[in-house]
């Protein structure tokens, strides 16, 4: 079988099972091979090449905390052969930089033209983007080292499911800074809702939430023309799981922009586990093939069953470049049955509850990060 990246059906888990297994096997191989720091947990953990071979759950892959990357890069293939670096966008100074080869984007792109497919995101009708988050530079420019922030990227990256015909960044990139231009994007809605040209706004959901109630409040409409599109995510806020909200974000922009609730599409996905998750037609984030989630007891680590909350563990065979085949988040989360859902994909879906408090936080993910560094012969927190 070829990989699971080109697999046609991104949510047939069942027929895909055997290979995402293959892949998660070869991809902890390859770990093991190139990345010291990995190799080091997986020896302090018993493992060796055998033993990988015979892997027979992804539940027994140690896992690295997310925590752990903020501070530390760890790269597994050397760095003039990484094509470009995803940055998470922390405000605290402390950043994941994940880099990636040729090989880990091609697998991507193969997830995101599927992903895409599957979520009705492509069109070759032309339309206007109007970004609600940060101006993408230098893209693919590893030479001058620029940290790119990932969600910028990933912006980009949306504003070619559909022929761009203009792109109007909230947040330009000036004179080394970042400005917030929401006076420009409000006037561009205004122009456009004359027109009979769609329009994708992509975007954080916050600023989504704050010009749109801003744009109500002012009395200010904009009905867009048919077949635009409002499509938001931008990381792990605990924002996007409280329903009410979200529903009063649908509502919100249904009456200020005339976009159904249908044509709206929400997105997440993190620097550490950079798989597309998009939502299905009832909201919610079923697992496609590509990763695994599993949900783990917040004091043993023990994967829990479906409906139980516990930490986020999220897996994929995706990225060969940095050991992320295993990552732990600092989320809360349930796994629901997919027959829960009703919408015809049958896989698990993901609620994520919200952060752990940070006292949980320093007994779990640093409790882990300190056995890393320990490992690793380093001082401990
Ligand atoms: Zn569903």
């Amino acid at each position: 079988m070829k990989s699971l990246f080109w697999y046609k059906r991104p949510y047939d888990i069942e027929k895909t099972e055997t290979q995402f297994m293959k892949e998660m096997r070869e991809n902890m191989h390859f770990q093991f091979e190139n990345c010291k720091e990995y190799r080091a947990l997986l020896e302090h953990r018993g493992w060796y090449e055998e033993r990988i071979d015979k892997l027979e759950s992804v539940a027994e892959i140690p896992f690295i905390p997310t925590l752990f990357f903020k501070h530390h890069r760890m790269d597994s293939v050397p760095r003039e052969k990484m094509l470009t670096t995803a940055t998470s966008s922390g405000t605290s100074g402390a950043k994941s930089v994940i880099g990636y080869d040729v090989l880990s984007l091609l697998k991507g792109l193969g997830m995101v033209l599927r992903v895409g497919k599957e979520h009705k995101l492509w069109s070759l009708r032309p339309c206007h983007y109007i970004i609600l988050g940060y101006e993408a530079r230098n893209i693919l420019g590893r030479k001058n080292a620029v940290e790119e922030k990932a969600v910028a990227k990933t912006a980009y990256g949306f504003t070619f499911f559909a022929p761009a015909l203009s792109r109007t960044y909230a947040l330009r990139y000036i004179d080394g800074d970042y400005r917030l231009n929401l006076e420009e994007i409000r006037e561009k809605l205004i122009t456009f809702s004359r027109g009979n040209t769609p329009v994708r706004i992509i975007g954080f959901t916050f600023h989504a939430y704050w010009l749109l109630s801003k744009m109500k409040e002012a009395g200010i409409k904009c009905p867009l023309p048919k077949g635009s599109l409002m499509s938001f995510g931008g990381g792990w806020k605990q924002y996007y799981t409280q329903r009410a909200e979200k529903q009063e974000m649908y509502d919100l922009v249904e009456d200020v922009l005339n976009i159904p609730e249908s044509m709206c599409r929400e997105f997440f996905g993190a620097v550490e586990h950079p798989i597309l998750y998009c939502d299905c037609p009832k909201h919610h984030f079923h697992v496609p093939i590509y990763s695994r989630v599993l949900i783990r007891d917040v004091d043993t680590y023990e994967p829990l069953e479906h409906g139980k909350a516990g930490l986020v563990n999220l897996l994929t065979p995706m990225v060969k470049s940095a050991p992320i085949l295993s990552i732990m988040t600092d989320d809360l989360g349930i796994l629901h049955d997919g027959s829960e859902c009703g919408c015809g994909i049958d896989t698990p879906y993901l609620e994520i509850l919200g952060r752990v408090g940070m006292e949980d936080i320093t007994t779990c993910a640093a409790g882990a990060e300190n056995l890393m560094r320990t490992m690793l012969g380093e001082e401990t927190l």
